[in-house]
Order: structure tokens, then C-alpha cells, then sequence
């Protein structure tokens, strides 16, 4: 049995196809946008590379495992509550989140109004300071289904640390 992590690392990646008229969460905010995610849950890209970068750090499998696509109880469930779950069991596991950096690739709309909205959303759902938490934004340069506004994506990175005992 190798000893207990003192820190551990995780990341995760999403990506979800966009269509007209329907609500585009984005990392628990909701965008002005013609456009929102094809999604079973809110399709909240961000907040579901946070979990799965949450889940990954703490060897717990992927976001599929825990909530799994077509089950009636996670139909159109907001994300936040998910990500409630799984912090529970980041908890249980005996680790808290030091510190968050996530990338958003987005064709439109622009998502510099909406940066620092995202990021202290983001602050207050893991209750960290300001200096831990960081949102980037950039687009995919007209490449690809990204770069088509057919879909956004996102990738994210977590630091826990262990605590208590
Ligand atoms: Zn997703």
C-alpha cells in the first residue's frame, strides 16, 4: 500500500454541441447567447471539466460514473448540483481544492464581459480566494466545430490538498 497523498493533481475536458434557443450555462452563469448546449443536464461545459478534474484528482472515476447520461433523476439537473456531490465527496476522500485553472474555447459570444462573472461564480461554489481560482477564454480561431459556433469546450485543472488528520 503506497502512503497517502499530501497534494494531488487533477484535470478534466468537455465538450458540448451548441443550437438555437436554448440556455447556455457557463461555468454556473448564464450567457446572453442566440445559442445554448445540446445536453442531457444544463451542459454547463465548465463545471463539468471541473468535475471531472475534482473526480480524477481523487482517483473517483469520471463525472459518467456518478451521473449517468439518460437517468431521469439528471434530466436538465443544474450542474452547481452536481458539482455540490462531488465535492461532498472530495470531502469524504479527506481533500479540499487549493486552486482551479480552467481554459474555455469559444467562438461567440465574446466571453470578456463574462470572465470575471465566471470566475467568481466559481470562487463562491469551491470557496476559494480570489487568488486561486483563474478563467481563460480564447477562441479557435474559425477552426473546426469550435471555431464554426457548433461547440464550445473546456478543460480545467485542480490542486487538492489533503486535510485534517
Ligand atoms: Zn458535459
Amino acid at each position: 500500500v503506497t502512503p497517502p497523498l499530501a497534494w494531488r493533481v487533477g484535470q478534466g475536458y468537455d465538450i458540448h454541441r451548441l443550437a438555437p434557443n436554448l440556455p447556455f450555462w457557463l461555468g454556473g452563469v448564464l450567457l446572453d447567447s442566440p445559442v445554448g448546449c445540446v445536453a442531457y443536464s444544463d451542459g454547463d461545459v465548465l463545471l463539468h471539466a471541473l468535475i471531472d478534474a475534482l473526480l480524477g484528482a481523487c482517483a473517483l472515476g469520471d463525472i459518467g460514473d456518478h451521473f449517468p447520461p439518460n437517468n431521469p433523476q439528471y434530466k436538465a439537473m443544474r450542474s452547481s448540483i452536481m458539482l455540490a456531490h462531488v465535492l461532498e465527496y472530495v470531502t469524504q476522500a479527506g481533500y479540499a481544492p487549493q486552486q482551479i485553472d480552467c481554459t474555455i474555447v469559444l467562438e461567440a459570444p465574446k466571453l470578456g464581459p463574462y470572465k470575471t462573472i465566471i470566475k467568481n461564480t466559481l470562487i463562491q461554489l469551491l470557496g476559494l480566494s480570489v487568488d486561486r481560482v483563474n478563467v481563460k477564454a480564447k477562441t479557435a480561431e474559425g477552426l473546426g466545430a469550435i471555431g464554426t459556433q457548433q461547440a464550445v469546450a473546456a478543460s480545467v485543472s485542480v490542486v487538492l490538498m489533503a486535510v485534517g488528520t
